[in-house]
């Protein structure tokens, strides 16, 4: 009881964007209760505005693309361009150097299969973290076996930040590609692009940024990291699922071969020879997500009517809050203290497995993650067979963080 006088003194921390912004949120009810989704960071929910637009194109203007010649595909074909202007704007980057792919994971292989395939030699090295998610590990991991290339992999420290004395040594003149996360999805660790950036470019080094777990918390800045390659991913940022990008220095996608092939991608084809298309054209073969691009670039307008300086904030008030609160849950150990974070919290509780937890969880209404988190090599570092995780977006407020502890409290009474 002592715990409502010594808790929240600070008073509640209203969700950034509200609730009622979000059909599934505001029509979702748990025995009587609304659902508390503090999942974001496995994908986010959609708000009605990029709902409506999808619905609209589908309704009103929808056709396939770029072979234009009744109005319907000429507008559709303007439509999708416009989508991808839009994500070139937020990310300060040329329309010409962004890429539709379907996902984050899409982007990353693409990189692997055509730069680092065609650019790369044997011997050479590609640097990656014990941060990464699956998606910027196995793709590399798998064309290095296959070409001869070194596979290595900096370690972290024990706060769970990217180990800033060892990162450097890994470094050399055979590091052909620095492929990192900007923020990681197990611990939201968020690492120092700023820094490293430059020292990769030193060693002579082109470097991917995975920004899918950073863009949706505010970071995602081409104008801050001046990579090679970055990687995001639309469902993630309050968009469709099937829509990924992948950002490309224009020098870079130019000479690049093409990954996929077939139509669409090409300029002239011939029974002896093909011509491809210059970028990004070369890199979408066949009949991309057009709906997905359109409803992507409503959530990219949906999400930049909030300051990036004020979801930085609204994250770090909810993670102090929820350090704070969760420090009270008997059992309870959060996971890594990295200097800076997004607002992702993964722990465990004592003698309890993530999995149980989660589904007690679930029946109480609270969507979290457990398990890996698709960061297997991390977890076996960590000696942890999974945690849960909790994830936040622009509608999460304390309310939310409320809940969990109290549905935490009684998973640990059943479970205990
Ligand atoms: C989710 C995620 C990905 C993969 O995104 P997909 O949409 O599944 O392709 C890659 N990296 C990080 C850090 C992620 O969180």
């Amino acid at each position: 009881m002592a715990k409502i006088t010594t808790a929240p003194q600070s008073g509640t921390i209203s969700p950034l964007i509200p609730r009622e912004a979000f059909p599934l949120l505001a029509n979702s009810d748990v025995a009587g209760r609304p659902v508390i989704y503090l999942d974001s960071a496995a994908s986010a929910q959609k708000p009605a505005a990029v709902l409506q637009r999808q619905r609209l194109f589908y309704e009103t203007g929808y056709a396939n693309i770029h072979r234009g010649v009744y109005p319907l595909s000429d507008a559709a074909t303007e439509a999708y361009e416009a989508a991808r202007r839009t994500v070139a704007g937020f990310l300060h980057a040329a329309p010409s150097e962004i890429v539709f792919t379907r996902s984050a994971t899409e982007s990353i292989n693409l990189v692997a299969n055509s730069y680092a395939t065609a650019f790369l030699r044997e011997g050479d090295e590609i640097l990656i973290s014990l941060l990464e998610h699956h998606a910027n590990f196995v793709p590399w991991q798998a064309v290095a076996q296959r070409h001869g290339f070194k596979l290595r992999v900096a370690p972290i420290s024990e706060s769970g930040d990217l180990d800033l004395e060892a990162f450097p040594k890994l470094l050399s003149s055979r590091t052909k590609l620095v492929c990192l996360t900007a923020a990681a999805n197990t611990l939201g660790t968020v690492t120092p692009l700023q820094r490293i950036i430059p020292m990769a470019h030193q060693a002579g080094a082109k470097v991917l940024v995975d920004a899918a777990q950073a863009a949706p918390h505010g970071l995602a800045d081409l104008q801050q990291w001046d990579c090679d390659f970055l990687a995001l991913t639309g469902h993630k940022l309050y968009g469709p699922d099937g829509i990924g990008i992948l950002f490309g220095k224009a020098d870079l996608l130019a000479a690049m071969p093409p990954w996929q092939l077939g139509g669409d991608m090409i300029r002239s084809v011939r029974i002896d020879g093909t011509d491809y298309a210059e970028p990004p054209q070369r890199f979408e073969a066949g009949t991309p997500p057009i709906g997905a691009a359109i409803g992507l670039a409503a959530a990219i307008d949906f999400f930049r009517q909030v300051d990036p300086a004020a979801i930085r904030e609204h994250d770090q008030r909810l993670l102090d809050y929820a350090l704070d609160r969760l420090g009270d849950v008997p059992g309870l150990t959060v996971i890594g203290r990295p200097a800076e974070r997004v607002g992702i919290l993964s722990f465990t509780m004592e003698g309890i497995h993530p999995h149980d937890a989660g589904s007690l969880l679930g029946a109480e209404g609270i969507c979290v993650r457990t398990g890996f988190h698709c960061a297997q090599p991390l977890m076996d570092h960590l000696g942890l067979s999974g945690t849960i995780r909790a994830s936040f977006g622009l509608y999460t407020g304390s309310e939310d963080i409320d809940r969990l502890v109290e549905a935490l409290e009684k998973v640990r009474q059943i479970l205990r």
